[in-house]
């Protein structure tokens, strides 16, 4: 099937030839008419389908075809995080080049005098996370009586984050003759739920098997004790095309800042990423990684849903994600649009038994890989000098290996390892816990 087959008119037939998609994707062929048609939807699709262009080009279709009332917003798209919001309005934007079509962005983390100053010069399209959408509508900011079309994109991260009210409120207020498109993931109850209140004969779509990874991906494990995370992870990078964008994925913000400094003090072109950054330094962070300023964006899952960079094609999962679906959007970053890519996660002992499960949710077993590091990398075995008051032990503690040498700070390691002490004897103070006594200061 061609793009000509889907009903897109000829201006939009041409923008996608400048951009250089050759085929519609599954989703794109199945929800593009529909759309076009008027028709609800309820799709399952997951990121990396191309289901933003599957609602974005249709709806810009029927845009540019219909008339304006009073500048009046006629289209909101409701994303769960900012970055993704971000990304529909920048693909929006490119789809609409030359329609005259206008979009306002309403995210949380920008300055509201200047969406306020669009809306007031009239868009035709909003792009909003749910709770600067309420925001802005309780101001009186907004009339949204002229609303044609309503997409909500992510809804089970919309579940997730606790946005179903807001996502609920906001329909309720909308026109009741409209169209109404819902993507998700996965299709949980509550999301049934919303789609039977608030939908009209849907057609569903299911692109993919719920939680399903990519083909396009090569997936492996690293069995690895956590002292030696960050050792393999250079060598990873080392073996990997240096020019190459990489994303790194850390459980904790805290240590996405430590991953991240470490790679650097290891030459590493490499970029935090979280959500106690401010949003300025997020869109900083983000914009570097995707000119190619910097190779490797150290995140959070902030980043694992929606965030699209052409061409990732390393993901590491530096830590096993704490739920086991966000793994499919983690690795979901490489291997988009029919590319290759290569996703590796860092297993320790204690996280067999989640992996197993994680292999059984994804209904495929992961191929370890064996990475050799260097003797002299592998982590030092740890030696607690002698000290008689366990106080003043602490304080002066030093590291010593094996051979007697006494590590430098920078090569404390981040967890805990064995501990060498006195013989069978081991005194309680020595049975502190390095991490939280040295993250500060690992490498
Ligand atoms: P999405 O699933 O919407 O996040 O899209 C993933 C990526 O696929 C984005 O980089 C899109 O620009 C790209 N894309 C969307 N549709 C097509 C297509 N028909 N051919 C090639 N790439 C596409």
């Amino acid at each position: 099937m061609s793009f000509e087959t889907t009903g897109l008119s000829k201006n939009l037939l041409k923008t996608i030839r400048e951009i250089g998609y050759v085929f519609p994707t599954s989703i794109q062929q199945e929800a593009i008419p529909e759309i076009l048609q008027g028709r609800d939807l309820l799709a399952c699709a997951q990121t990396g389908t191309g289901k933003t262009a599957s609602f974005a080009l249709p709806i810009v279709d029927i845009l540019q075809n219909t008339r304006k009332r009073n500048r009046l917003p006629r289209a909101i798209i409701m994303a769960p995080t900012r970055e993704l919001a971000a990304q529909v309005e920048e693909n929006i934007i490119q789809y609409a080049g030359g329609t005259g079509l206008s979009t306002v962005l309403l995210v949380g983390g920008e300055i509201v005098t200047s969406q306020e100053r669009k809306l007031k010069k009239g868009v035709d399209i909003i792009i909003a996370t749910p709770g600067r959408l309420i925001d802005m509508f309780e101001r009186g900011r907004m009339v949204l009586i002229d609303i044609k079309i309503v997409v909500i994109d992510e809804a089970d991260r919309m579940l997730d984050m606790g946005f179903m009210p807001d996502v609920d409120r906001i329909l309720a207020m909308l026109p009741k003759l409209r169209q109404t498109l819902l993507f998700s993931a996965t299709i949980a109850k509550e999301i049934q739920q919303i789609s039977s209140q608030y939908q009209l004969n849907p057609k569903q779509i299911t692109i993919t098997r719920q939680a399903k990874t990519a083909d396009t991906i090569d997936q492996h494990v690293i069995h690895v004790d956590t002292i030696n995370k960050r050792k393999v992870m250079r060598k990873i990078l080392s073996e990997h095309p240096s020019n190459e964008p990489t994303i790194v994925f850390c459980n904790r913000k805290r240590d996405v800042d430590i991953v991240m400094r470490s790679l650097v003090r290891h030459g590493y072109a490499a970029q935090a990423f979280h959500g106690d950054m401010s949003q300025h330094a997020r869109n900083d962070a983000l914009d570097s990684f995707k000119r190619g300023e910097s190779r490797i964006l150290v995140t959070s899952d902030v980043a694992a849903r929606g965030i699209d960079v052409s061409g990732v094609t390393l993901v590491i999962n530096f830590d096993m994600p704490v739920n086991n679906e966000d793994y499919v959007h983690r690795i979901g970053r490489t291997g988009r649009a029919g590319n290759t890519g290569k996703a590796i996660t860092f297993v320790t002992k204690s996280e067999k038994a989640k992996l197993s499960r994680l292999e059984h949710l994804i209904k495929k077993t992961i191929s370890p890989l064996m990475v050799e590091i260097a003797e002299e990398e592998k982590a030092p075995v740890v030696v607690k000098e002698r000290s008689q008051r366990p106080e003043r032990a602490e304080r002066s503690s030093r590291i010593r290996t094996s051979n007697n040498r006494i590590l430098k700070e920078e090569e404390f390691p981040s967890n805990s390892g064995p501990i060498i002490g006195f013989g069978d004897f081991i005194p309680a103070f020595m049975l502190i816990d390095p991490y939280s006594k040295m993250n500060a200061t690992t490498a």
